[in-house]
């Protein structure tokens, strides 16, 4: 057995003891400073603050822009996604939030997530959020779509309405984690498409996702929505990779 893992939970059962009603912080499991509110302490607050980002990113990608420009969109990246909106970079901190709402940090991390991702939201002038789905199959394997929970989460705050219906995963891809770089762009091209009789003409979509890695997910949801006459298509995740 680990050491290192059984001292830490032999810490976090004396912690248990001593602080009764705290509760673990979803970054870094720490029970002794813990905000109820936002289901993280002070030390991970910072970390996250340390981590938003900032308001001079392309506007684009996120990618912090040096005076070169950003070779994400000069390589083409998600040419379809008129703009992307989210209030964190992807790293550890943020990671560990995100993936705690599939383990019954929604009570906590969802507000807080929600909150941020409207905040970041700079134009609201959308006719609907649109969750990026997940294939029915997925869906039974992890019990949870977190984009769809953000995504009405964030529809509440900001009174964009919510609309789950306008795309289909018709192809079961394997996780985007799982595939290499290289292989991720054909992993899930052609893998949504807007139901048969869906009239989507004209409208401005923004889509929701939980993190952006490669884009290329956004870019095959928003390419179907083009394709199938929505007007504008744009981007809100909770983090985003730099
Ligand atoms: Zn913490
Ligand atoms: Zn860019």
């Amino acid at each position: 057995m680990d050491f290192r893992k059984a001292l830490r939970g032999f810490l976090h059962w004396v912690e248990d003891l001593v602080y009764p009603r705290g509760i673990n912080c979803l970054v870094c499991g720490d029970r002794r400073r813990t905000d109820p509110a936002t289901g993280v302490c002070p030390g991970c607050l910072k970390k996250l603050e340390a981590e938003r980002v900032p308001a001079a990113a392309c506007p684009r990608c996120l990618s912090f822009a040096s005076r070169k420009g950003c070779a994400f969109c000069a390589a083409g990246g998600m040419k379809d996604v008129r703009r992307a909106f989210a209030p964190l970079y992807y790293h550890p901190a943020s990671r560990s939030l995100v993936i705690s709402l599939k383990f019954g940090g929604t009570d906590e991390a969802l507000p807080l997530l929600g909150e941020w991702m409207a905040d970041s939201l700079i134009e609201r002038d959308f006719d609907c959020l649109l969750p990026v789905p997940l294939h029915p199959r997925r869906r039974r394997e992890r019990g949870v779509n977190q984009a769809a929970l953000l995504a009405s989460e964030v529809s509440r705050r900001t009174g964009i309405p919510l609309r789950e219906d306008l795309l289909a995963r018709k192809k079961y891809t394997r996780p985007q984690t799982a595939v290499s770089f290289r292989k991720r762009k054909s992993n899930v091209l052609d893998a949504f498409a807007v139901p048969p009789g869906t009239d989507i003409t004209g409208m401005k979509i923004l889509l929701c996702d939980d993190v952006r890695t490669t884009g290329n997910t956004a870019q095959a949801c928003a390419k179907a929505l083009k394709k199938a006459g929505a007007d504008d298509v744009c981007l809100l995740t909770a983090c985003a990779v730099r």
